[in-house]
């Protein structure tokens, strides 16, 4: 019977390429191509005259005008403004997310024929909850309506949930690598039919691809300088020529043993020779950082390899054959891969989508799936130490907690007639709150009068399932609701995100 059902997509929203994906009648996953009838499309925006162009061609022209190109915005997500100006204009990343987001959401109604207005995003698990509210605010620039924010790797352990499915194979605890552009993700997950439950989960936001070709870059400007006695580093195009270049000669070098080298810049030409194992070499420090952070993820899980039946690898990066060398040798186990690394994220996202709106619907069958996720971060609350004067940070929700997570803690005022408390929410950060990231100040106001000094008063904190923070009080001895405000950090504010609306707007994709 014909599907009448509006559709509803998975995104997945990459720092350096984004994949949409659907599913169709039989309840398979298919990648959703894009106009230029590509699986993916590369996250670069190019601003001009008003107008913007999203992927390929955008991708194409930052050689020639740098500054009107945006790309790896992701990685700025809860910040306030994007780090570099576009266009003459400091937009925020947000704003920048939402003209991919809505190019991807055209395309995808092109292809299906239909309005498109749903969809589940996927974001890096390790994503803190300031990036999270982010990607939900560009999405809804972009028109959409989020259905769920999902971990990456959480979306293709459903990828590879559906594969075994219909091998019916029994359960599996997996480790999913995922090293993608920008990001690096490392998730263990025990998949069981249609069960995914998420044992624990870790990672690096500023680990991925581009700081391999940084090493590449260095090297191939290193060489150049030695041969014609200038960096083609120190201007911007020069920098742009390198950094296509060392992202070319990466690829090369994971089909390839060694690869001949020749740039010409400025009328000089350089030639040169590099081998995958001096590749290898030069890059074994962030190979390293993600073998220590699988080994920190198995102390705290207390898993050992013997424990792991699958390993499977997602994003472009894990490509490179030093990645599955490395965790061939240290597990013993070979890698997986029928699950498709570029695609599998997206897959999983689509599945999920179905199954969300099925929910919603009621039309939910046995074989949907469920998704029991951890926190990535742990929750605290910063406070000073009474005896020392000193900072201390509070654990409230421990990090790899099941989602959704509640802890109440409690508070007491510290004079008579106090009228509010302060708490300062904090995810992340050691015992002192270093390199946390501060949610928020959360303002209890309007407490009823004439409450004596050491009144407790309970504070609730809470992540709902798509990893955000919700902050409530109360009174315990009233029973009393108090008032409560949080003051972002992070992120836009509503007028912000209303005065971004009309920027979206009035930006137009190219083909309108
Ligand atoms: P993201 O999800 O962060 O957008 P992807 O999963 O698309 O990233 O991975 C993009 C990264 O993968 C880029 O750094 C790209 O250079 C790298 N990549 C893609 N294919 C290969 C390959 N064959 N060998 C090495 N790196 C690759
Ligand atoms: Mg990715």
């Amino acid at each position: 019977m014909p599907d009448s059902s509006p559709p509803v997509i998975g995104i997945d929203l990459g720092t350096t390429r984004s994949v949409v994906a659907h599913v169709d009648q039989n309840g398979i996953p298919y990648v959703i191509p894009n106009r230029e009838g590509d699986p993916t499309t590369p996250s670069v925006v190019l601003f001009e005259n008003g107008t913007i162009v999203v992927g390929k061609e955008a991708l194409k022209a930052k050689s020639a005008l740098p500054d009107q190109v945006a790309s790896f915005a992701k990685r700025e997500m809860g910040s306030k403004v994007f780090s570099q100006i576009v266009d003459g204009q400091s937009y925020p990343p947000e704003l920048i997310q939402s003209c991919i987001l809505g190019r991807l959401r055209k395309d995808a109604e092109r292809k299906l024929g239909q309005t498109v207005q749903k969809a589940v995003i996927t974001v890096p698990a390790h994503f803190n909850e300031p990036k999270r509210r982010a990607t939900i605010d560009a999405a809804q620039l972009a028109g959409l309506e989020v259905l769920a924010i999902i971990n990456e790797p959480t979306a293709a352990a459903i990828a590879f949930g559906v594969q075994r499915h219909a091998t019916m194979l029994g359960p599996q605890t997996v480790l999913v690598y995922d090293l993608g552009g920008g990001t690096f993700d490392i998730s263990l997950v025990r998949v069981d039919g249609s069960n995914i439950d998420v044992l624990a989960s870790d990672g690096n936001a500023m680990l991925g691809g581009i700081d391999w070709d940084k090493c590449l870059i260095q090297w191939l400007d290193d060489q150049f300088a030695t041969t014609c006695g200038f960096r083609p580093s120190e201007t911007p195009v020069g920098m742009s020529m390198l950094s296509t270049e060392a992202q070319e000669l990466k690829h090369t070098l994971s089909i390839r043993d060694s690869s001949r080298v020749r740039i010409a810049f400025n009328g000089q030409v350089m030639q040169s020779q590099i081998t995958r194992e001096d590749f290898e070499e030069l890059t074994a420090h962030l190979l390293d950082r993600t073998r220590f952070t699988i080994r920190q993820l198995m102390t705290d899980s207390q898993i050992t390899w013997s424990g792991i039946d699958q390993i499977i690898l997602v994003g472009g990066s894990s490509r490179m054959p030093q990645v599955s060398a490395m965790l061939a040798r240290d597990s013993g186990i070979d890698p997986n891969l029928t699950v498709s690394a570029d695609e599998a994220i997206a897959h999983g996202a689509a599945v999920y989508a179905q199954t969300v709106y099925k929910k919603s619907k009621k039309t939910k069958t046995d074989d949907d799936f469920t998704i029991n996720d951890v926190t990535s971060h742990n929750l605290c609350v910063l406070g000073v130490e009474n005896s020392t004067g000193l900072k201390r940070n509070h654990v409230m929700i421990k990090r790899n907690s099941p989602i959704p997570a509640k802890q109440v803690a409690q508070f007491e005022t510290a004079t008579d007639n106090q009228a509010s408390v302060v708490v300062n929410v904090v995810e992340g950060g050691d015992s002192r709150g270093r390199n946390g990231t501060t949610i928020g100040r959360c303002v209890l106001r309007n407490l009823p009068p004439n409450l004596p000094a050491g009144t407790p008063v309970d504070v609730s904190f809470r992540y709902d399932p798509f990893g955000l923070v919700h902050v409530k009080a109360k009174l315990p001895a009233t029973g009393q609701a108090a008032e409560i405000k949080i003051s972002r950090t992070h992120g836009q504010n509503a007028e912000e995100l209303d005065s971004l609306r009309d920027i979206h707007l009035a930006l137009g994709l190219d083909d309108e």
